[in-house]
């Protein structure tokens, strides 16, 4: 879009006058006794008893949760509100909205043990028109799904290469003769159910309340004053879980699983920047996830918006630059503390969060998790499911410049298997490439 397409829609007529909605402002600083009508119980097992999460202030029921729906695009919407492009009180239509396969209800939907139950989404999120129609939406009540489910084509020059090179085979289902992929897919928003978060965390319920009321500088008070909501829609990214060959095969423990959960690097996965490993990491997965289902089994693909370790790519940069230029060039045993030292901390993706995907999807077991994470193993694992075979990344794939984050990665306890292994020696050899070519 030109600059000036853009700014004459931004200056249009207004389609709607700004307004505050419903006709007032809640500051919900109390419990109500109508609250209690629509209050969750996390964990039940029918949609009855669970009740549905309400993000959205409407008049006919309080909400039960804390935030807005849509995670970090909260923002963007009340900005349509407030240019006057959108009705704050426009409902959705969700007529054919409905999931293009089925993810049904698993154990780990109920229960409230705080790793094998899922506490970071909502396991209900897609099925909101088949369990809330009744009670909830015929009656005029604003419920959103949380979760959406569909199908695509995908197109990935690295395994179009592959198909045209003879080292992956079309089978004209998953993998067609153009080196077209085709998959499931759910995007799922964050929806947390806190007092597990903090069991999580090995906080409190209220510790972790006033830190996020804190941290986010006083945004959500309802926090600290409604205690009797558990739910809190948080304001950051979600995931996309991508599924290769037959859903159903997922929740089959006697058909093979290849999953990887990987966290977003917009400069290597999107524009190829060589620094790391993920983008070859990515397509790795993709490639062992569509020969696991080419074998009758299923691959899980599952992309967590965790930008930087969860820093943020602001702080991702300032750190490369710091690499680059500390005393000695970018070397490996300085890795970790580059980021400490502009962060604060070295990581805050907090793998915990992470296994809820793959429990709401119905994996027990994984026969292939490339991943040489051991947070992400440990977490995995926490979480009751099952991890049979650990792959690394293939040598021959890691780019010159990501020498640097592999050693230091592997020296820290990354699992290397049989291909990587650093000593201390060896860690203190390993150097990037230099700031005069940076
Ligand atoms: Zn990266």
């Amino acid at each position: 879009m030109s600059s000036s397409s853009s700014s004459s829609s931004e200056s249009k007529k207004r389609k709607h006058t700004p307004s505050f909605g419903i006709g007032y402002v809640a500051l919900t600083t109390h419990p109500t006794k109508q609250s209690a009508e629509v209050k969750l119980n996390w964990g039940a097992e029918t949609p009855d008893e669970r009740r549905p999460v309400i993000g959205v202030e409407q008049l006919k029921v309080p909400r039960n949760a804390i935030g807005a729906h849509g995670g970090s695009y909260m923002v963007y919407k009340a900005l349509a509100v407030a240019n006057g492009s959108l009705d704050p009180t426009y409902k959705p239509d969700l007529h054919n909205t409905q999931p293009s396969f089925d993810i049904p209800p698993n154990k780990s939907w109920f229960g409230t043990d705080p790793y094998k139950s899922i506490c970071t989404m909502d396991p209900w999120g897609h099925k909101i028109k088949e369990a809330f129609s009744e009670k909830y939406l015929t009656k005029g009540i604003d419920v959103r799904p949380t979760i959406a489910v569909t199908k695509a084509h995908i197109d990935i020059p690295e395994i179009m290469d592959m198909v045209r090179l003879g080292t992956l085979k079309a089978d004209g289902k998953i993998l067609h003769e153009s080196g077209q992929i085709s998959t499931g897919k759910a995007a799922v928003d964050p929806v947390w159910y806190l007092p597990n978060l903090a069991k999580r965390f090995n906080c409190t319920v209220s510790e972790l309340r006033q830190h996020l009321f804190q941290q986010t500088n006083g945004m959500f008070p309802e926090l600290l004053t409604r205690t009797d909501l558990d739910i809190f829609l948080p304001p950051i990214g979600g995931l996309t879980a991508y599924i290769f060959g037959d859903p159903a095969g997922i929740r089959d423990p006697n058909k093979k699983l290849a999953v990887r959960v990987h966290d977003e690097c917009n400069g290597s996965d999107v524009f190829g920047s060589d620094i790391c490993t993920c983008r070859p990491y990515l397509v790795h997965g993709i490639e062992m996830c569509i020969k696991m289902a080419q074998k009758g089994g299923c691959g899980i693909i599952v992309y967590f918006r965790k930008e930087g370790r969860a820093l943020g790519e602001v702080t991702k940069y300032l750190v490369y630059n710091a690499r680059k230029r500390q005393k000695g060039g970018d070397k490996a045993e300085e890795y970790f503390n580059c980021t400490a030292n502009v962060a604060g901390v070295e990581d805050v993706r907090f793998q915990s969060l992470m296994p809820d995907v793959l429990l709401w999807l119905g994996v027990t077991k994984i026969d292939q998790l490339m991943s040489m994470s051991d947070m992400k193993y440990n977490a995995i694992v926490r979480a009751g499911i099952e991890v049979v075979n650990r792959i690394p990344i293939p040598p021959e794939r890691v780019p010159a410049d990501a020498q640097v984050e592999m050693a230091a990665k592997v020296f820290a306890g990354y699992e290397g298997g049989q291909v990587y292994n650093v000593t201390a020696e060896d860690l203190k050899k390993v150097k990037g490439r230099d700031k005069s070519e940076f």
